[in-house]
């Protein structure tokens, strides 16, 4: 797989970032208190960076299953991807 680039990866709290968004776009993990995020108490926050969505994870492992299947952004749902 090529090397791809991560442009949020220098923000605070970054955890890691995948393009499963629609049109490829990113959605990021980020540890919610250093971002600064307030996802419920979630210690981890997944980002749409698309859409400004976001949803809270309590651990990274299922924040990695949110980032790839965007399931918590409705507009990436509506939207026909061909990933
Ligand atoms: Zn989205």
């Amino acid at each position: 797989m090529p090397s791809k680039r991560k442009p949020y990866n220098d923000r605070a709290g970054y955890v890691a970032s995948f393009r499963s968004g629609a049109n490829g776009g990113w959605v990021v993990i980020y540890k919610a208190e250093e971002q600064g995020i307030d996802v419920d108490g979630c210690r981890y926050a997944v980002v749409c960076e698309t859409h400004g969505t976001l949803c809270g994870s309590t651990s990274q492992k299922d924040a990695r299953v949110l980032m790839k299947s965007v399931e918590f952004c409705e507009a990436c749902e509506s939207y026909p991807r061909n990933l």
